[in-house]
């Protein structure tokens, strides 16, 4: 299966700590291994890391990385996710048949520097209209993976048990 890790560009944590976190958890959640965070953030790791270390999975994150040096030196397939890029329709087959072993995606914050778009194997539009980088990660998520990233099974110590109403969780012994 490929390994998925994400790249967060543009971070300002005195503005974007929740949305930052929320990409972080959604990549997660969906079946990502890792994301880099281009700012360094202590506190998005921390945030981030006892998430994993009550819900399981091995998860990490690394904030505070050179991203040209990232993203020059990723030895896989590079996705950019933008509103200018090939709708992810159009796209997705071709992502398919050029999947190799590692997998970056590629998110923004503010204006992402010319130099990614030229980086990327491919840019691509979850539609083409402005929206989010949370939304825009979950969907290429979601359909790359046909569903099967939010049937991951994490081993947490703390496992919620699906219900129609309230809230059941158990504590698993570790
Ligand atoms: N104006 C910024 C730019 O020119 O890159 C976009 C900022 S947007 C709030 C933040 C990030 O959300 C973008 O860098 C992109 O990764 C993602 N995004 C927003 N809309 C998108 C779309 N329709 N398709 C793919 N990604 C999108």
């Amino acid at each position: 299966m490929t390994e998925i890790y994400v790249l967060r560009l543009g971070h300002r944590p005195e503005r974007d700590k929740r949305v930052t976190t929320h990409v972080a958890l959604t990549s997660r959640a969906l079946g990502a291994k890792g994301i880099y965070v281009s700012t360094k953030d202590e506190e998005l790791e921390r945030s981030v890391r006892s998430v994993v270390k009550r819900f399981g999975g091995d998860f990490c994150i690394t904030t505070g990385v050179k991203w040209k040096e990232v993203l020059r030196s990723f030895d896989g397939t590079r996705v950019h996710l933008t509103m200018y890029g090939t709708h992810i329709d159009d796209a997705l087959p071709r992502v398919r048949s050029a999947m190799t072993d590692k997998m970056l995606i590629v998110v923004g914050a503010e204006k992402v520097p010319p130099e990614v778009y030229q980086a990327a194997t491919f840019n691509i539009g979850v539609g083409n209209q402005p929206h989010s980088e949370v939304a825009a990660l979950a969907i290429f998520l979601d359909r790359l993976r046909e569903g099967e990233g939010l049937r991951t099974d994490f081993k947490g110590r703390m496992t919620v048990l699906p219900c129609d109403r309230g809230k059941r969780v158990v504590n698993n012994p570790e």
